[in-house]
């Protein structure tokens, strides 16, 4: 499984990155960087967390 972010919904707040920071990180000129695509499975409640977190509805979580 991986990430999928709509960078056309994503405001740069970084909820994402406080509940997930290993793979989410806001640069700084506000654009979210994805650290890392893949989810590793001990991390999968993690990244689902941060993906109901996002208050933009950018993040999902799609089949490799
Ligand atoms: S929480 Fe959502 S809107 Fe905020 S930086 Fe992360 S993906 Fe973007």
């Amino acid at each position: 499984m991986k990430i999928k972010v709509d960078r056309g919904r994503c405001t740069g707040i970084g909820i994402c990155e406080s509940v997930a920071p290993d793979y989410f990180e806001v640069g700084d000129d506000g654009g979210l960087v994805l650290l890392r695509e893949h989810i590793d499975d001990s991390q999968r409640a993690e990244v689902e967390d941060a993906v109901r977190a996002c208050p933009a509805l950018a993040l999902s979580i799609v089949e490799d």
